[in-house]
């Protein structure tokens, strides 16, 4: 755990809800260890806005130390900004698909150029084409031929003489031409972002209309990643990020950054020198990185378990009473979503075999539980306590609200009652209850 982190988790040991001095006193924290990781200023200040809105007045369960509370809130406010899905390369369009690499110079381009295109090929058994439009660097593309021959890529003949557009129509004339899926142009850099960088990208972009453009950057990017995206993606336009060098040090503060800036995905990080080296990316993994700390997940896995558990304990109390309605209904099925099916995890559990059967006997799959959801979630709170009012005219509301028809309704309800009886009926058995609750 880093020091500035565990610091958080010592200092804050009040009770209830977070104060607002509690959450300022961590978010100082946790402005350090953001700029520590890379993260470029602004950002780090409307990220921490951000948690601070969120963690004011949170209420902290009881089985987790406020100081936890705050590190799980921080860890899931970086994992939502950082972009929550995987979004890989979009090659969804007619062929040859133009894919632009852009970047400063000596960010990875043409390293990754080459390993996209040895995955498109290899996994995605895409024919592709790789073009070196580098006519700066001495050598560059003959380095581009020697990665093509390594990895089995063609790459466009090189011709002397000619400039960056010239090369690129050259590219797409010849993929047509040569039937292939995709088509990679791997452009020049700079030291610096300038002018005429800025005019040859977008006079290829103009000449080539890629399907992708891809900011190809190094992790090790701090306060510049603002500028170095925003330049880029106000004067080209990019569809996608690409973060490289993340075997090095760097604790990936930029993808946050640049995603901070542009809205735009990071889709691929590069963990090597090698061809083979690009891997898909985790917001989960950077954001773990960020914080600068390995064991932060299970941290947070923790955290999360006992919130849930502490949900769990509440139900069991109010089962016990009586009393399962259809908001407990709503919590259980989204339990369930998030478990992976009913069935599995009723089976993991001694002496409920009786019960599954009532499960599979009201019809209970994995694949209805999210439309059950909506249902309940079409009811207002006074129907979803007491669905005893649901007559007709309400349940016909019902339905259109949740895009059902009115028997998936009827059947819900009528899930709903047999369960509420068979809670009852294990209420009375208390030790049964406590176990099967637990493990909900
Ligand atoms: P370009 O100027 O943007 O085309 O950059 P290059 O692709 O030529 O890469 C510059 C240097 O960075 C080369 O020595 C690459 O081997 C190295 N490099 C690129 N990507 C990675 C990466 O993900 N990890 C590591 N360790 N090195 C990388
Ligand atoms: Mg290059």
């Amino acid at each position: 755990l880093s020091e500035r982190l565990s610091g958080i988790l010592d200092k804050l040991t009040g009770r209830g809800a977070l104060s607002e001095a509690d959450v300022n006193e961590a978010m100082r924290e946790v402005r350090r260890a953001l700029i520590e990781a890379d993260v470029a200023l602004p950002v780090v200040r409307s990220f921490t806005d951000k948690v601070r809105s969120r963690a004011v007045g949170a209420d902290v369960v009881k089985s987790i130390t406020p100081g936890q509370m705050v590190i799980k809130i921080v860890h899931d406010q970086l994992v939502e900004m950082l972009g929550s899905d995987a979004d890989p390369i979009d090659i969804n369009a007619p062929a040859p698909v133009a894919i632009m690499m852009v970047g400063l110079q000596g960010s990875g381009k043409t390293t990754t150029t080459a390993k996209i295109a040895r995955r498109l090929t290899m996994r995605d058994k895409r024919k592709v084409l790789m073009a070196s439009l580098d006519t700066r660097r001495p050598a560059a593309q003959e380095q581009l031929k020697v990665l093509g021959e390594q990895n089995s890529v063609d790459t466009l003949p090189i011709v002397a003489g000619q400039g960056p557009v010239e090369i690129a129509r050259r590219a797409i004339q010849a993929a047509r031409l040569g039937g292939y899926d995709v088509v990679m142009l791997d452009t020049a850099g700079r030291i610096h972002i300038d002018e005429s960088l800025m005019l040859e990208m977008a006079e290829v972009k103009a000449a080539t209309n890629p399907h992708e453009i891809l900011l190809v950057a190094d992790s090790l990017t701090g306060q510049d990643a603002v500028n170095l995206a925003t330049s880029f993606d106000e004067r080209v336009g990019i569809t996608g990020i690409v973060l490289t060098r993340m075997d090095g040090d760097g604790r990936g503060g930029a993808a946050l950054s640049m995603r901070a800036v542009t809205g735009k995905p990071v889709k691929l990080i590069g963990t090597g020198e090698k061809s083979d080296a690009l891997e898909d990316f985790h917001p989960r993994r950077i954001a773990d990185r960020i914080l600068g700390m390995g064991d932060i997940v299970s941290l947070v896995e923790k955290a999360a378990e006992a919130i849930d558990a502490e949900k769990a304990a509440k139900m069991a109390a109010k089962l016990q009473k009586g009393n399962f309605d259809l908001e407990d209904l709503a919590d259980q099925l989204k339990q369930m979503e998030k478990l992976g099916g009913m069935s599995g995890m009723m089976s993991m559990l001694p002496g409920i075999s009786k019960f599954k059967k009532q499960m599979d006997a009201a019809n209970i799959d994995e694949r209805m539980f999210k439309r059950q959801i909506a249902i309940i979630q079409s009811m207002t709170p006074v129907e979803r306590r007491k669905p005893d009012i649901l007559k007709a005219s309400r349940k016909k509301r019902i339905a259109s609200g949740s895009g059902v028809d009115v028997a998936e309704v009827n059947k819900l309800l009528k899930m709903h009652r047999q369960m509420a009886d068979v809670m009852k009926m294990m209420g009375k058995n208390k030790g049964m209850l406590g176990k099967m609750m637990g493990a909900l």
